[in-house]
């Protein structure tokens, strides 16, 4: 789960990491508003969307300025009408895809006067099973391009969970970023405090880029981008408040409703199918045979009637969607129940695509007979490349 750069800083500064005031704004009537509470001189005026590049993102419409969506004002009105301008507007970036995203809040900032853009932050490392820092001294906002084209720029070790964080940790990242005297002092204190808050809230990634040196030398974070891990939202209230589904795919959003594994793609051929492993290769053999999944959708063991109707809706909704595979291998899930989910979701919803059922394991013959006498234009398949040739050829011809 994603929260926005402003809530990020919230929850950083409560962790004592040196963040610049700032104000939220929902609507344009309330920009000068905020903006007026801030001291000045400068002002940044910062697009609030689950993406980053905004700085070097350009807006759909062409009122909202050619500057992408990180700005500086030199005054309260010009940090209004930028805002103005932005809310409401689509955001491109290299992050949101072609789409781009709606720009529902501005953040208001007080504007911070940078010597050094510094880049710096902790994941979940899996192969260490650790937690990592990654640290380097080309900050600001082409760290992919860094990372591609100057990887010995990147400083990356991991954290022993049996000793925790240490003071040494935060020297060695002090050092490699060329931090002198205080500012040591300043990153070893941050790191320390970034660690507990990513262990304290379940966080699996911790981005500040940048991170900056002020012009009196002081640290600070004027830039966070932080994940959680969506499994330990139970234990995370305060965070899970935090989530804004309007920044979420509403196919998404509407299958964690019913716990529904469900993942949107951008490919033409929706898959309904059980179990994460046969779901997986059920997308390979739909590539495999020239065409690109919609989704990835593993409907469970034990997935009922209602649930199956739900899955289907789901995938129906999705305008990319040529045609629908549905694959089952019924070990816990009974094929009967699959067949009947489908063909209640198709009376309700209809179908304008062609869909290929392929069922095996329990009850196999029971769920086949139902969707042979409902009626329902439906291409049976025996076999997974069967199956996946069948909804191929029925798309693409
Ligand atoms: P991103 O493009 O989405 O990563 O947004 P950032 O918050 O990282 O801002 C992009 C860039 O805007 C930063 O790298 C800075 O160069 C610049 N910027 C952001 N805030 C300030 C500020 O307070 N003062 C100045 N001078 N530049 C800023
Ligand atoms: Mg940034």
């Amino acid at each position: 789960m994603n929260i926005h750069e402003y809530q990020a800083k919230q929850l950083l500064k409560s962790y004592g990491a040196p963040v610049s005031d700032g104000r939220v704004v929902l609507r344009a009537e309330d920009a000068k508003t905020a903006a007026g509470e801030l001291d000045g001189p400068l002002w940044v005026v910062k697009a609030q969307i689950h993406a980053g590049g905004r700085g070097k993102g350009h807006f759909k419409e062409p009122e909202a300025g050619e500057k992408g969506g990180v700005r500086l004002a030199k005054s309260v009105e010009e940090a209004e009408t930028l805002a103005k301008q932005m809310l409401g507007k689509t955001l491109v970036t290299h992050q949101t895809g072609p789409a781009g995203k709606q720009v529902n809040r501005i953040y208001i900032e007080d504007g911070s006067d940078i010597t050094r853009e510094l880049y710096l932050a902790l994941l979940v490392d899996r192969v260490s099973s650790r937690v990592s820092i990654v640290c380097s001294t080309e900050g600001g906002m082409d760290i992919e391009e860094v990372a591609a084209s100057t990887p010995e720029k990147i400083l990356s070790f991991s954290i022993d969970p049996a000793t925790g964080y240490q003071a040494f940790h935060g020297r060695r990242v002090a050092f490699s970023l060329g931090l002198e005297g205080a500012q040591v002092k300043q990153m070893v204190a941050l790191l320390g405090n970034l660690y507990k808050a990513f262990l304290e809230k379940d966080m699996e990634q911790l981005e500040i880029n940048p991170l900056i040196v002020m012009t009196d030398g002081n640290l600070k974070v004027l830039d966070a981008k932080v994940g959680f891990d969506g499994n330990a939202m139970y234990r995370q209230p305060d965070v899970a408040n935090l989530r804004d589904e309007s920044e979420e795919d509403s196919k998404e959003l509407e299958a964690s409703k019913y716990d529904l594994n469900y993942i949107a793609l951008d490919g033409e051929i929706g898959c309904m199918v059980n179990g994460a492993g046969l779901a997986m290769a059920t997308m390979d053999i739909i590539k495999l045979y020239g065409a690109e999944p919609a989704n990835f959708l593993d409907v469970g063991g034990g997935a009922t009637k209602e649930k199956v109707t739900e899955a289907f809706k789901i995938i129906t909704s999705d305008k990319n969607v040529k045609g629908i595979l549905v694959n089952i291998f019924g070990g816990i899930m009974r094929c009967d129940i699959i067949a009947e989910g489908v063909i209640a979701a198709v009376k309700e919803v209809g179908l304008q695509v062609p869909l290929v059922v392929r069922l095996e394991g329990t009850n196999v013959e029971k769920g086949k007979e139902i969707i042979k006498n409902s009626g329902l234009n439906v291409i049976a398949a025996d076999n997974l490349s069967d199956g996946a040739e069948k909804i191929v050829k029925a798309v693409k011809g």
